[in-house]
């Protein structure tokens, strides 16, 4: 009674995922990270020489003949307090966020059948409502209807960083050059594809965090979506 659907979306490294897994905490509510979603189609394109090999073509319709073999599950991690990705039964959280998927993930994002298998399961996931969910085209096209939409952006310098400390966090040797390259790639592959194009749904509130702490957003999105919640309810 009186939940809510709620769409996350914007530029890679914009905090989304952190923002959106303490809102559906505060709530209640289920949160689905569509990103490891498609992370993890392309580490599975990657494990069987679909694609990123060098010298050899990419194999794009073997990938999509395979789709159908593919199958994803976020299994809840009691310790770490999120979902973590399966693909066919493997734990794959630590590759899926590794810089080789990264490179790749927004090419296999623009494949229309791909995005029909995800979008489909998202749409399943979110039928009876109570979810956050974050991505780059949940207000736009998975939840069009959705009663609270956000559009979260900020300046590639500021997120290539943020992205780069949590990368060297991890401990993998990456640069920073390397990073903002990969940011800027996937802003534009996400802006500019044919099917659903990252941009703001029109009844989105956009929120410029690149000079804004977390504590400062999440308190500020918290209470619209109590906002919402409450008009849902009248
Ligand atoms: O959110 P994250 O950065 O993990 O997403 C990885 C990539 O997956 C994005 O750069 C984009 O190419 C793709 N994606 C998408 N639609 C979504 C979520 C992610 O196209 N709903």
């Amino acid at each position: 009674m009186g939940k809510i659907t709620i769409a996350i979306d914007g530029f890679s490294s914009t905090g989304k995922s952190t923002i959106a897994k303490q809102l559906a905490k505060l709530l209640g509510y289920v949160y689905v990270d569509t990103g490891a979603m498609y992370r993890a189609v392309t580490l599975y394109a990657m494990q069987k020489g679909y694609i990123g090999n060098e010298n050899e073509e990419e194999k794009i319709d073997e990938l999509i003949a395979d789709l159908s073999n593919i199958t994803l599950k976020f299994v809840y991690n009691d310790t770490l307090g999120f979902s973590e990705m399966y693909l066919n039964g493997e734990n794959v959280e630590k590759e899926i966020r590794a810089l080789p998927v990264s490179k790749l993930v927004s090419r296999v994002a623009t494949l229309e059948e791909v995005r029909k298998k995800l979008v489909a399961m998202q749409q399943e996931m979110g039928k009876d409502k109570g979810l956050v969910m974050d991505g780059r085209d949940i207000g736009t096209v998975v939840f069009p209807d959705a009663e609270f939409k956000v559009f979260m952006t900020a300046s590639p310098e500021t997120r290539a960083f943020r992205r780069y400390k949590e990368l060297l966090d991890k401990g993998e040797k990456v640069t920073y050059d390397e990073v903002l390259k990969n940011v800027r790639y996937r802003d534009y592959t996400d802006s500019n594809r044919e099917f659903s194009p990252l941009k703001k749904a029109d009844s989105a509130i956009e929120f410029d965090n690149s000079d804004m702490g977390l504590k400062e957003q999440l308190e500020r999105i918290y209470n619209f979506a109590l906002r919402k919640i409450e008009e849902t309810k009248a």
